[in-house]
């Protein structure tokens, strides 16, 4: 029987934990750094805050809901799935909350792990599953002047609980995936928006819908119905997913689509011209929103888009010397995602450092698995990540592989390795397909400093799932069963 730490308990984690209790490997702990359960979808409290995947794709397959309110619910109704979910699968009993991983260090004499706490604890694991996401390091930039700003001033992912901006001058930097969340939601209700924008976004309409009582009586009755609208989802995603590997006709009809929403919504030419999209469609994320242009066209909604220059006491300076007075800042800015698994010190063998490894870009084969760190397995890992499928998704085929790795330790009793050249061989392919990706085309939290892809998966879903549905015991040195 494996010793499994599991680290986080967001989706990821809970994924995983499930998969291996359900294999029969009850000897897990999951430790999170939080007080609840919920990864993202705990710490993004940010007024507006919701899914931009339909939710009958961003659910376990095995695990459907009923009653969902609607296609594109809010996040604390996906936060209450995952909890009555790990609750129902008896998962919560297993998380430790509170607990903070700080490091985690192959012993070679024992062949286990050593993973340590801030708490100064230490857990002996036959196997480490980190499943800390890929979104949750907040990135503030560092602007002139921020720290002399009089007001609040927040990330996103860090809302502060009870704050409240109705009547109040706010100012929102950036128009990623959480600002078009976040401006619709205060407009209206703060005294006025001033939203910051350095590139414009592409968006395409949202194809939400109130779930109606119906549909919740007879998809409760009948469970198994629920795999249409997740079918359905899939081929919309599908679409999506084509486009943005290079498919022609579904890149034009996306962009086609996305152009025909910004001319109907934004009849304004001055506005319009300022709100178009300047980077390739697919390049950064795009974004599902039927709300985001109604909102910069209000009255009380400013759309600035010369540089910033400085925050100062009561404000924004912009480079053109204009003023923006604010009440509240709202950083907007998104996500460190390049550098995994920071500020979790990992020693793998021969006390090789994890983040040594990675200091040219984060690598791991099929996302999971790096040679030199054995029993080792990543959910959500370098390259795993998707801008138009569901990560759920990707984390049941993750979890799916990890099951199957455990059982070969367990059977085995000896450590579980990927083999190097595999590893170099499948990162040289990942490369590869990348560098003729759309995603080389403009700065994004896809990509490191020097400009490799190290969080995006390069096919479709579907592929990943193919391949990594059976682990290849060769792979990892072992001959086949
Ligand atoms: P993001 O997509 O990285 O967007 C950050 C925004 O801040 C961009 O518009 C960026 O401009 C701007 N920015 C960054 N630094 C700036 C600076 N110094 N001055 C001015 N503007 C600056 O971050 P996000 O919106 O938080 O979204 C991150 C990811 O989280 C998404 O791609 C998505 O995967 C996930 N997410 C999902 C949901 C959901 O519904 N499921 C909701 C929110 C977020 P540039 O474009 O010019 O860099």
């Amino acid at each position: 029987m494996a010793r499994i730490v599991i680290v986080g308990a967001g989706f990821g984690g809970i994924a995983v934990a499930a998969a291996l209790v359900r294999a029969g490997f009850d000897d897990l702990v999951l430790l999170e750094k939080g007080d609840r359960i919920g990864g993202v979808w705990r710490d993004n409290t940010y007024p507006g805050c919701g899914c931009d995947i339909p939710a009958p794709l961003y659910s376990y397959s095995f695990a459907p809901n009923p009653l969902w309110s609607r296609r594109f619910p809010p996040r604390r109704e996906i936060l209450g799935y995952l909890q009555d979910f790990a609750d129902r699968w008896g998962l919560l009993p297993r998380v430790r909350l509170n607990a903070r991983v700080t490091g985690a260090g192959w012993d070679e004499a024992t062949g286990r792990w050593r993973v340590s706490t801030a708490d100064g604890g230490e857990i002996v694991a036959d196997v480490v599953i980190p499943a800390v996401g890929q979104l949750s390091s907040p990135v503030v930039p560092a602007l002139r002047g921020a720290e002399r700003f009089e007001g609040p001033a927040v990330h996103t992912a860090r809302w502060p609980e009870g704050l409240t901006v109705d009547g109040l001058n706010v100012g929102v930097i950036g128009t990623g995936a959480s600002a078009i969340q976040l401006v619709p939601a205060i407009a209206g209700r703060a005294g006025r928006v001033t939203v910051f924008q350095r590139t414009p976004p592409w968006t395409l309409p949202k194809p939400d819908r109130r779930y109606g009582r119906a549909r919740k009586a007879i998809y409760g009755r009948f469970p198994g119905l629920t795999r249409l609208p997740r079918l359905g989802m899939w081929g919309m995603t599908w679409v999506a997913g084509r486009a943005v590997t290079g498919h022609r006709v579904a890149g034009t009809l996306l962009r086609v689509l996305s152009n025909a929403q910004r001319n109907v919504q934004v009849r304004d030419r001055a506005l319009r011209a300022r709100v178009t999209p300047v980077e390739p469609m697919g390049c950064k994320r795009v974004l599902f929103t039927n709300a985001w242009y109604p909102a910069l066209r209000r009255p009380d909604v400013d759309l600035v888009t010369a540089p910033i220059d400085e925050v100062t006491p009561a404000g924004v300076r912009t480079s053109d010397g204009a003023e923006h007075p604010c009440d509240v800042l709202v950083y907007a800015t998104g996500f460190d995602a390049v550098d995994f698994l920071v500020p979790i010190r990992i020693t793998g063998r021969d006390g090789r450092e994890l983040s040594g490894e990675w200091r040219d870009g984060a690598f791991a084969y099929l996302g999971m698995a790096v040679p030199g760190f054995p029993n080792l397995f990543l959910m959500y890992g370098p390259n795993t990540n998707t801008g138009n499928s569901s990560v759920i998704y990707f984390h049941e085929a993750q979890a799916r592989h990890i099951v199957q790795a455990v059982r070969l330790i367990a059977a085995g009793g000896r450590p579980l390795e990927v083999r190097r050249d595999r590893s170099d061989s499948y990162d040289a392919e990942m490369q590869r397909r990348l560098a003729a990706s759309v995603w080389t085309g403009c700065r994004s939290w896809y990509r490191t400093a020097t400009g490799r892809i190290v969080t995006n998966w390069p096919g479709m879903a579907a592929e990943y799932r193919r391949r990594t549905r059976r682990l290849r015991p060769a792979d990892y040195g072992r001959s086949p069963e």
